[in-house]
């Protein structure tokens, strides 16, 4: 017996357990192979532009991806800095295999939290709420609460070329029966596919041929909890698609899965595949490959740029003709991975299943694609799954308070066609929504839910009263007003003291003075809408003033409140004011 099951250790099934645990339910995490926790079947790499956010909000939450992050960091850089704090992403090179057993050992470590390898095969209900889980190996383990976090295992499918068969990520099993549980659960499946490039062998590349890359210097942590200095341990290395690249995929792309119709998947449009971008960017003579370490030591390379699911020879042929690479040794082979997800219409913006109590969903199998994505998900549906079994009211984040409450509403209120790839774009509030300020935004709530630690609660609380009177003081001191110059910098009188965090803070709230007191009205405005809830079992269908989209629309979709019903595709404003009516009549009746 459990309280809640998180079905898959991947991103967010790692988060979701240790949140679970953390929030003091007893928790079983149970997932196909133990050797894959916390796997990256893809780049090696945590973070870039809107993905470092969700990672800062991921650990102001008091989750693990962050901390981890800061330990296997290899190379750290600071994306955008050429452009405001909005758009400021940090990204880190990351020791996938040091990640790996650095995150089951903090999982075994946890409390209330046990790891069982094995696959579900079924999701059990009684009464249409959650109560167990059944493994294929034929056991049922009753519990409260499931999250599942299968990410781009169910029903998985590798192609390379004209060869394609059953298989997970690197080799590794599928789950096979999952997906009828779903189905018969009432959820609609969908086929989505991403892909990866192929890894070389060390021994074979030259890299005097690749111009490299170094990390910043200072690297900037991750965590708000990390306070020892981090160090870059080793360089990328920048190099070249060219014609002949090109020249070799043109002649191959009747034989290209992309374009055979092999792929029934639909792939993510921000990660390309190399024959996708030559077809697609044709006017392009070369395009940017960066060859990525694997770890420390380890004799594998990532050569990001270059996913594809061309045939073997192709591949071998297409990789030697990049500069650098022209003896290179393929040591596994790109491919193309199709699997089932789920469509996230068909979830609160808890993710939470609309028609299943007890039943949560996180990470790829709702549609997304990235481990930031995924481990972003995974923490906040368990903490919903555990204020549901502690009876207690779901957690909420808004898109005015967090890029989760972004990405979630955006694909529980809009839904997604593509593997749905966090962006600073998608941020309508971007200025109030920086990765340096997720502790400010997020750690309080956290503490209260007891996920967050006293620890991390009172470096928040110093940080917010050191730039409180920080700023304060360059106020008194006539120090602000040229700080808001264009161009000027924070520089402090000698015997100021304050923490970096404090300064970083004090610079951004004084020099974005203006634009920040824009947003926050705005984001009054909507935090209007989003406080305007619409009771749960609206009759939309009579409402004669709705035009009939609307009326269908929101009957299916049922939104929780006004702001959410105006997101949704085919609600026009005037319907939204129709409903903003009806909604104050109702509300005065009640009075
Ligand atoms: C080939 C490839 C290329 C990718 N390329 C990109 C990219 O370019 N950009 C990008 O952002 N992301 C990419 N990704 C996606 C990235 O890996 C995922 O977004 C991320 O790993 C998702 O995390 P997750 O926790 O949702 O699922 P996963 O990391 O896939 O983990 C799922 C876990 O669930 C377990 N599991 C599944 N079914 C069951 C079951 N029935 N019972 C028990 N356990 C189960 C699995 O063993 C696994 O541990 C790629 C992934 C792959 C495989």
């Amino acid at each position: 017996m459990a309280d809640i099951v998180v079905i898959g250790a991947g991103h967010a099934g790692c988060e979701a357990a240790l949140c679970a645990a953390r929030m003091g339910l007893d928790t079983l995490l149970l997932t196909l192979n133990l050797e894959s926790v916390a796997l990256m079947p893809c780049n090696p790499s945590i973070g870039g532009t809107g993905k470092g956010h969700l990672v800062r909000e991921v650990d102001a939450l008091g989750g693990e991806m962050g901390l981890a992050a800061d330990d296997v960091t290899l190379q750290s850089r600071m994306l955008n800095t050429g452009k405001g704090p909005a758009v400021h992403s940090l990204r880190v090179q990351a020791d996938k295999r040091v990640y790996q057993l650095r995150m089951l050992n903090t999982l075994f470590a946890q409390e209330k939290l046990t790891l069982r390898q094995g696959e579900a095969s079924e999701i059990l209900t009684k009464n249409g709420a959650v109560c167990g889980v059944k493994t294929l190996t034929g056991d049922v383990i009753p519990c409260r609460a499931v999250v599942v976090c299968t990410g781009v295992y169910l029903k998985s499918r590798i192609i390379i070329g004209e060869a394609e068969w059953e298989a997970g990520p690197q080799g590794l099993m599928p789950a096979t029966r999952l997906s009828q549980s779903l189905l018969d659960l009432g959820f609609t499946l969908r086929r989505f596919k991403t892909g990866t490039p192929a890894r070389v062998a060390e021994n074979s590349i030259d890299f005097s041929k690749m111009t490299p890359q170094h990390g910043d210097e200072p690297p900037t942590p991750f965590s708000f909890m990390t306070d020892r200095p981090l160090e870059n341990k080793i360089d990328c290395y920048l190099t070249w698609t060219n014609e002949q690249t090109h020249e070799i995929i043109r002649q191959n792309l009747h034989r290209a899965p992309m374009f055979t119709g092999a792929i029934n998947g639909t792939g993510a449009r921000y990660c390309p595949s190399i024959e996708t971008k030559v077809t697609r960017f044709a006017d392009k003579d070369r395009h940017q490959i960066f060859l990525e370490p694997e770890g420390m030591g380890y004799p594998e390379w990532y050569v990001q740029g270059m996913s594809s699911s061309m045939p073997e020879d192709v591949q071998w042929d297409m990789y030697r003709t990049i500069p650098g690479l022209e003896h290179c040794v393929l040591t596994r082979l790109a491919y193309a991975i199709e699997y089932d997800c789920i469509d996230p219409l068909s979830l609160t913006p808890h993710l939470g299943a609309r028609e299943i109590p007890g039943l949560y969903l996180a990470g790829q199998v709702n549609g997304t694609s990235g481990y930031e994505e995924a481990a972003a998900q995974g923490i906040y549906a368990a903490i919903n799954a555990a204020l549901y079994c502690k009876n207690e009211a779901p957690f909420l984040l808004t898109r005015d308070q967090a890029y989760i409450g972004v990405m979630v509403d955006d694909l529980t209120t809009k839904g997604t066609d593509e593997p749905y790839r966090m962006m600073t774009s998608r941020a309508e509030h971007r200025l109030f929504l920086r990765q340096d300020n997720a502790d400010l935004r997020l750690t309080e709530r956290a503490h209260k839910l007891g996920l967050a630690s006293d620890e991390r609660m009172r470096r928040t609380e110093q940080k917010e009263r050191e730039t409180a009177e920080l700023i304060r003081r360059l106020e008194n001191a006539g120090l602000a007003k040229p700080l808001r110059q264009p161009g000027a910098a924070l520089t402090l009188p000698e015997g100021w003291e304050y923490s970096a965090g404090a300064k970083e803070q004090a610079e951004i709230q004084v020099k974005y003075e203006g634009y920040l007191q824009k947003e926050m009205a705005q984001i009054r405005q909507a935090r209007a809408m989003e406080e305007a809830l619409i009771p749960p079992d609206t009759d939309y269908l009579s409402m004669d003033a709705l035009r009939l989209e609307a009326r269908q629309k929101l009957d299916a979709q049922r939104p929780v409140s006004l702001g959410q019903a105006s997101r949704i595709p085919g609600v026009s404003p005037a319907d939204v004011a129709v409903l903003m009516v009806w909604l104050k009549r109702q509300n005065s009746q009640e009075k």
